[in-house]
């Protein structure tokens, strides 16, 4: 299975996609031990035909089961791509490759995914690696404070 579109189907009308591709079918080829593959990609995609282009917006989400670089804890994070857009000429050099009117969307979908896998996987982002389990005045030095109100000021400034 491949995650495609038709572009005879498409000239008619946008197209709608949802649905889960199985991740083997994503054919990801990494191999990191700290970073796993398993669950399918869920995409919920609009395709629209623009002049001598396709264009494909929408969100990706591949759930990861990581081990923390530094702490060895399991935990699992989301690969979420929320504002993903792909701009596929239909003409010139930059030509997508069409086969019976179909565009495949798994290779540029592969290749976002993983410029976006995580290379160095922290269960959160201070882990202070395997001592971490002992130390607990860490969560009191922890403030969050700064971060809310910059959070507040950049909402006012909208
Ligand atoms: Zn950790």
């Amino acid at each position: 299975m491949m995650l495609k579109v038709n572009l005879r189907h498409l000239a008619e009308h946008g197209l709608h996609l949802q649905g889960e591709l199985p991740v083997a079918d994503l054919d990801l080829d990494v191999h990191d031990e700290l970073v796993r593959a398993e669950q399918p990609l869920a995409y919920d995609l609009a395709v629209e035909l623009l002049h001598e282009a396709v264009l494909v917006t929408g969100s990706l989400r591949l759930p990861l089961a990581c081990e923390c670089a530094r702490c060895l804890k399991p935990f699992t994070t989301d690969l979420h791509l929320a504002g993903w857009a792909l701009h596929l000429p239909l003409q010139g050099e930059d030509q997508v490759p069409v086969e019976n009117d179909c565009v495949d969307l798994t290779p540029f979908i592969r290749e976002d995914i993983l410029l976006d896998f995580p290379q160095h996987p922290l269960c959160r982002p201070d882990c202070g690696g395997l001592k971490d389990k002992t130390a607990r005045k860490a969560k009191a030095v922890e403030k969050p404070a700064p971060d809310l109100w910059a959070k507040l000021d950049k909402l006012k400034l909208k």
